[in-house]
């Protein structure tokens, strides 16, 4: 279908683009004359991997007295249509020359036999500086007169800083200007919010229009430019890439299926910070592939406080268009998340109560979002497997477990396993926060709901003996405050009788579970609790469990 819309119109021009795709294109920097062989080679990489576009940026190579030679084989030689580009300095590209080397640069494009399909021109040269406007109107002039042999000018606008201002009126001014056929906006994100302002401008678009966001913040308008109707968005070519948060064109078609993405696909995001190392969406869009559900989830990060967590859950659910169903919220968001959902009217579930924090925030049938804590499910589900392997029944009713730690992740596991008839012992090095997680859970209605959690100090532990030990501390994990360390104190009975869990899943064998494992244990680590986790929230959003073959190799 692509290849026939770009083989009906080799330049790209709006015809092709009436075809409903967005383009995949690949910037190379070509510095050099003596670079050109291997430029095109990776260009026809680029093109093996499913590249439909090639921007030639000879910024540099514009500078070289001997430039022409190399621009005209560029093009005529490129394996794909292509963008030819001169990126000043001022904009993030590696120009510094004279106006007459970039005019030049330019005639030699246009000669090209077949010429470039696009020239782009900054909107600051196109209307600033005299020669230069001059020589990319008269470009745009012949291009209008739509001659198949002429290329077409795309008015760009790049702030490498951030948000630039007047960002409407600059791209208003690009739409209205009869010489260009495309309008292109590029900015830093600050924030993920900045992706939907790139949505907007799509949307009301007056002529085919790139809007894209740089930087850890945009890749979702990289991602979703298809959803909007984007003419292009970028991809690398190899490690190295023009702007910050370029995907390589490899991952942009197979990881992020982006030829798949349309007007339907379902929007959800992992909130946390810092969020880099999360491995949610490659395990969720994993499984959304599997399951032919149409959606991606993106990683948002958001500072850590209640004012930048509000505001950008708000925009995102808020954006009709984005489609936002729903997030995975972990540290330090987990408390924010419930306070959100009970701001919006939503319904708090009693996991999400009882625990004090919620990891998942879903939208009912009837649109009220909802909260829930599904890592109390997944300590659950991770250890019934354990004791299964075992040789045990997976049953956690009249179990004695032993959890170490009173943060987010004790809780979790203290209430998740106590609600399932467990009776546990919670023991922290802060022994008050112990305190007050057994005193909230066995007092919370001092009835039914009451659960058997007790707080004691660590060296209590070793006196007693215990079918499930769980570790919800930071310790032993990798880049923490006590990387490679065991909580466990060497006298706590273990053997083959006992299931160890460790919550840490980095390294996926902790000290712990190597002390454990020495002793006879029988260990789970913090990975299968991650996955098991997940499951609950890809359920929760898509009302099945998910197709775990497809689950990412820890
Ligand atoms: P948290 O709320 O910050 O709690 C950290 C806990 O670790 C506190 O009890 C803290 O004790 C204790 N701790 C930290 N450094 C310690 C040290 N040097 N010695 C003894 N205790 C120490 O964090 P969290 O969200 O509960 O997460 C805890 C761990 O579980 C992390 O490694 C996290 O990655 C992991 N986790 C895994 C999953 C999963 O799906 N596998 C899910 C959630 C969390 P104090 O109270 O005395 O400070």
């Amino acid at each position: 279908m692509l290849a026939m819309c770009v083989t009906d119109d080799d330049r790209l021009t709006s015809g092709a683009y009436s075809c409903g795709v967005t383009f995949i294109a690949v910037a190379i920097p070509v510095a050099r004359t003596d670079a050109v062989s291997r430029s095109l080679e990776t260009a026809r990489t680029a093109k093996s991997h499913g590249a439909d576009l090639v921007e030639w940026r000879v910024d540099s190579l514009a500078e070289d007295p001997h430039a022409a030679a190399a621009i005209v084989r560029l093009v005529q030689e490129s394996p794909l249509p292509c963008i030819v580009t001169v990126r000043d300095e001022s904009e993030g590209g590696a120009f510094s020359g004279s106006d007459d080397e970039r005019i030049a640069a330019w005639r030699a494009a246009s000669s090209a036999v077949p010429p470039p399909a696009y020239i782009d021109v900054e909107l600051s040269t196109y209307h600033a500086r005299a020669p230069m406007g001059d020589s990319a109107r008269e470009i745009a002039r012949i291009s209008s007169t739509e001659k198949s042999d002429t290329p077409r000018v795309i008015l760009s606008f790049h702030d490498f800083r951030g948000r630039p201002p007047g960002l409407s009126s600059r791209v208003a001014e690009m739409w209205s200007d009869p010489g260009s056929a495309i309008a292109k906006i590029v900015w830093t994100a600050r924030t993920a919010r900045d992706n939907i302002e790139a949505f907007e401008l799509l949307a009301s678009r007056a002529k085919p229009t790139i809007a894209l966001c740089m930087g850890e913040h945009g890749l979702m308008s990289r991602i979703l430019a298809p959803k909007f109707g984007g003419f292009l968005t970028y991809a690398r070519a190899d490690e190295h890439g023009t702007a910050l948060g370029q995907p390589t064109v490899e991952e942009l078609v197979g990881d992020w299926g982006f030829r798949a993405i349309n007007q339907s696909t379902k929007v959800f995001g992992v909130v946390a910070y810092p969020v880099s190392h999360s491995r949610s969406p490659e395990i969720h869009n994993r499984w959304f592939r599997a399951a032919n559900f149409n959606a991606r989830l993106f990683a948002i990060g958001v500072a850590p406080s209640w004012e930048p967590f509000k505001a950008t859950l708000a925009e995102l659910f808020g954006h009709a268009p984005l489609d936002f169903c729903g997030a995975a919220v972990s540290m330090p968001h987990k408390e924010n998340a419930i306070r959100f959902v009970k701001e919006s009217g939503g319904v708090i579930e009693e996991s999400a109560q009882r625990i004090g924090a919620a990891n998942t925030i879903g939208k009912s049938a009837d649109g009220r979002l909802f909260a829930r804590n599904t890592d109390a499910d997944g300590v659950v589900e991770a250890l019934a497997n354990a004791m299964r392997s075992a040789g045990g029944d997976g049953e956690l009713r009249g179990k004695r477990v032993a959890i170490l730690g009173a943060g987010g992740a004790a809780r979790a596991a203290a209430w998740g396993v106590a609600s399932r008839g467990a009776s546990v012992v919670i023991t922290n090095r802060t022994a008050s926060k112990a305190k007050r997680i057994a005193e909230e859970f066995a007092l919370a209605s001092g009835d039914a709901s009451a659960l058997d959690v007790t707080a004691k100090a660590l060296s209590a532990l070793s006196k007693e003996r215990f079918d499930v030990i769980i570790n919800c501390t930071s310790v032993g994990m990798d880049g923490g405050p006590a990387a490679n360390q065991n909580p466990l104190p060497a006298e706590v009975v273990l053997d083959e009788r006992v299931v160890v869990m460790d919550a840490v899943y980095a390294p996926a064998k902790t000290a712990l579970l190597v002390h454990a494992e020495q002793r006879g244990a029988n260990c789970v680590g913090g990975w299968e609790m991650l996955v098991a986790q997940a499951a609950h929230q890809f359920e929760a959003w898509t009302g099945k469990r998910p197709p775990t073959d497809a689950t990412p190799s820890r």
